[in-house]
């Protein structure tokens, strides 16, 4: 059975962390567990993979607390609020990227400063 990922997409690989299975985006980093048995335990924290400069939020409860804006527009479905995050990369050359997550459809995307 073939998973997509939804976020971007692109086919959802099978991988084992931690003794866990889970699907794997190989283009954006998203991760899916597979529990069948029982509802995923959703992290509720926001992870920042530095290596693949890839971000996974689990949980729409994670974007609690988080700032809003209006003015930038969901590419997916149009919305013009979303909340956002300033990511500061590794490297002081690099300009901060600012994730956007819609507060409609929860579509991410970034932007860079
Ligand atoms: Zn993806
Ligand atoms: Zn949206």
């Amino acid at each position: 059975m073939v998973e997509f990922c939804p976020k971007c997409g692109s086919v959802m690989v099978p991988r084992v962390i931690n003794g866990k299975k889970v699907l794997v985006c190989p283009r954006c980093g998203y991760i899916k567990e597979t529990n069948s048995g029982k509802k995923a335990v959703l992290s509720r924290k926001i992870r920042h993979d530095e290596r693949e400069k890839t971000f996974v939020i689990d949980s729409k409860d994670s974007l609690k607390g988080l700032p809003k804006t209006k003015g930038v527009r969901c590419p997916k479905c149009g919305y013009d609020e979303a909340y956002y995050i300033i990511l500061q990369t590794r490297s002081a050359d690099e300009p901060p990227t600012r994730i956007y997550i819609c507060a409609r459809c929860g579509y991410t995307w970034r932007e860079y400063e």
